[in-house]
């Protein structure tokens, strides 16, 4: 059988957990001649890592950080990823390159029964991971804000969205305007609380946190962080981002192979990867 290669380049690379969850489905689904594996592509030749794997036969890759913008100038990005500013996923057959975040997202939250359309939904953060968070929400028709520390990159993200995928009335508020909104969701889009800063919340002490909301923390190390503990707290219901991280890489997996894969083997493999690196 004719052996089939994906992958994912990026730098730093060797915590990605695509390597095991890809592989992990393969295994589970008898494809065996297929396999992902890591490149690490410092990021003065993001050319060479976009090449090399072309070169040798590979059906297609993941990009990662720090490459996510800079491979946009070597492949044919598509709307998502036009819209999102950023590639994570290239298929070299047809040298398109996509964005899976924002479908990523959004499917998570389906699979958890979140409504979106018509809800009023605060995005924490202005950086990537908020660009596909905001796009993938507006899309789906919910009303969007987003409070960021530095409320400059807030405004330049929402005027970029506007440009390049056409969307209006996103509104750019400070958190203590955000507590009186009315959300029925909040995402945290920001990398505060990452592991190892595990006691670290995007919401500020001392501003009134809203009773009984959702919340979906895009960060998936610690499964549960600070800021899904004060939901909690406050009666609310939390939900981390593995199933995001987990449903992006799916998506990728299914353009590459043309097959679905099991989303419960892979939630199972990176969870099982990280718990080993939680107690290493
Ligand atoms: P990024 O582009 O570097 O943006 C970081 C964001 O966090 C910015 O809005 C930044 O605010 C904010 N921030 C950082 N430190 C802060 C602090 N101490 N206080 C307040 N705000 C702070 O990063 P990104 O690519 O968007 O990723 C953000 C997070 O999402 C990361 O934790 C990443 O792991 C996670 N993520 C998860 C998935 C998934 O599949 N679950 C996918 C993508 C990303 P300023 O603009 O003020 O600097």
């Amino acid at each position: 059988m004719e052996e089939k290669k994906v992958g994912v380049i990026g730098f730093p690379i060797e915590h990605s957990l695509s390597p095991l969850m890809h592989n992990a489905a393969f295994k589970a689904l008898g494809m065996d001649n297929w396999a992902y594996d890591a490149m690490e592509i410092p990021p003065d030749i993001v050319r060479y890592g976009y090449i090399e794997p072309k070169r040798h036969g590979y059906v297609g890759i993941n990009v990662t950080i720090p490459h996510k913008q800079s491979i946009m100038d070597y492949v044919r990005p598509d709307e998502k990823a036009r819209a999102i500013g950023a590639v994570n996923t290239i298929d070299y057959r047809t040298n398109i390159g996509t964005n899976t975040d924002a479908d990523g997202f959004i499917d998570d939250l389906k699979a958890n029964d979140v409504s979106i359309s018509g809800e009023r939904i605060l995005v924490l953060g202005a950086g990537g991971a908020a660009r596909a968070g905001v796009y993938g929400l507006a899309r789906e028709g919910a009303e969007v804000a987003i409070v960021n520390r530095t409320k400059d990159r807030a405004k330049k993200l929402v005027s970029e969205l506007e440009k390049t995928a056409g969307i209006k009335d996103v509104t750019v508020l400070t958190l203590d305007e955000a507590a009186e909104w009315g959300m029925s969701l909040i995402v945290n889009c920001t990398s505060v609380g990452l592991h190892p800063n595990i006691n670290q919340s995007p919401w500020i002490h001392g501003v009134p946190f809203p009773d009984s909301i959702t919340v979906y923390d895009m960060v998936y190390r610690p499964a549960n962080t600070a800021f899904m503990q004060q939901c909690v707290a406050h009666g609310g219901r939390a939900i981390g981002g593995l199933g995001m991280l987990v449903r992006q890489g799916a998506i990728s997996f299914e353009l590459w192979t043309g097959v679905k894969p099991p989303i419960d083997v892979m939630f199972e493999a990176c969870r099982e990867a990280l718990e080993k690196r939680d107690k290493s």
